[in-house]
């Protein structure tokens, strides 16, 4: 069994060698803990600046148990991690975190809306749809426009259809081929916020200020952050993040998607139980990032403080974006973020530009 407070020199195993990976393991490098990224892409942004690469799938039996040698607790830097993998970590009784219900509830958008309404947190009203004709009961239930998504492994907008009309239900479900899907209620939102939140091992809580995110096809294009917020929406997100992360006793970053409704409300979209895209900024307006704030939640460290120093504008880099580095390095109150990524298609995330303002 691990011990915690983890000592520096301990290692940390991150499951997934994207960016997010790479900015932890560069967060756990600072705090004096070695690193293995496990994932199956030679040569990936995360495995670059780790301290060791074990470049394998997810579910390889011999690099988990590898893994779990070399490290005191593993990581994720993504929500679908197959159960196979969780199953075999655990049979090694390496410490996971966050643990196997956050990512279970999370992989799944009807278990996610189940466990927040149980919670006491609000969503959209929502039903599982599991045939061409459930989706036509339950357009007539929830009415229209509403939005058909997978149940799993949806991303930035990926596995999503709009039903304009009831007409329209059983081909929206044909659409997405036959998975098992969920119906929402469309949400007629005034704008996107999220929280980042952290829980650490001894159960104290966390939030970073909310920060107002603009998408653009289904894809986080910008966070402005702190966000603007009457006081009834920033106590409405801290009641939130507490009963979600103690609801899943949850260690470590949580991103936590909202839709601001008319009259202050808040309902949430979507669960991210890892560090997320919209807490980019924290790199450059906080003291302590949503990177080093995980690696300190995991590692059973005290947590850091979390107030903005900075007000910043969070912009994605998207494919060729990035090839403007020179140009973007020379912006007095830019902070550039480059992913070490070999070439990039159009939408790929290729880096983030952090612009600074007092705040
Ligand atoms: P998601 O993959 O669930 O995060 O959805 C991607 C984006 O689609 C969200 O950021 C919203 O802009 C939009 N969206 C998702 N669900 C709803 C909903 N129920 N009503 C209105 N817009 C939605």
């Amino acid at each position: 069994m691990t011990s915690f407070p983890l000592p520096p020199l301990s290692a940390i195993g991150i499951l997934g060698g994207g960016q997010l990976g790479r900015m932890l393991a560069l967060a756990a490098g600072r705090l004096g803990f070695d690193s293995v990224v496990l994932g199956p892409e030679q040569d990936s942004p995360a495995g670059r600046v780790a301290s060791r690469q074990i470049v394998a799938a997810f579910d390889d039996p011999l690099a988990l148990a590898q893994l779990s040698q070399a490290v005191q607790v593993v990581t994720f830097e993504f929500e679908n991690v197959p159960a196979a993998t969780l199953e075999r970590l655990s049979a090694h009784s390496v410490a996971i975190a966050p643990g196997a219900r956050a990512l279970a509830v999370a992989q799944d958008r009807v278990d996610e809306k189940s466990f927040l309404n149980a919670a006491g947190v609000a969503t959209v009203a929502f039903e599982a749809v599991d045939s061409a004709q459930d989706c036509v009961l339950a357009v007539s239930r929830i009415g229209t426009p509403s939005l058909l998504k997978t149940r799993r492994e949806g991303y930035d907008g990926k596995g999503q259809v709009w039903i304009e009309s009831p007409a329209d239900a059983t081909a929206a479900f044909d659409s997405l081929g036959g998975a098992p899907c969920i119906l929402e209620a469309a949400a007629p939102f005034l704008r996107e916020l999220s929280v980042i939140a952290a829980r650490g091992r001894d159960g104290e809580i966390v939030l970073y200020p909310l920060g107002e995110n603009h998408h653009e096809s289904g894809v986080l294009r910008r966070t402005s952050a702190p966000a603007t917020v009457a006081p009834a929406v920033a106590a409405q997100a801290e009641r939130i993040a507490h009963q979600v992360l103690n609801g899943l006793d949850y260690v470590g970053v949580m991103g936590i998607e909202l839709f601001e409704m008319p009259g202050e409300v808040l309902l949430v979209n979507e669960l991210a139980p890892r560090v997320h895209n919209s807490g980019h900024w924290t790199q450059d307006g906080c003291e302590v990032d949503q990177f080093e704030q995980h690696i300190r939640a995991i590692a059973g460290w005290p947590l850091g403080p979390t107030d903005a120093i900075r007000h910043v504008e969070m912009t994605n880099l998207l494919g060729a974006e990035a090839d403007e580095w020179e140009k973007l390095a020379a912006e007095p109150e830019g902070r550039l973020h480059l992913y070490g990524k070999r070439g990039g298609g159009a939408g790929r995330k290729m880096g983030h530009i952090n612009r600074v303002r007092p705040v």
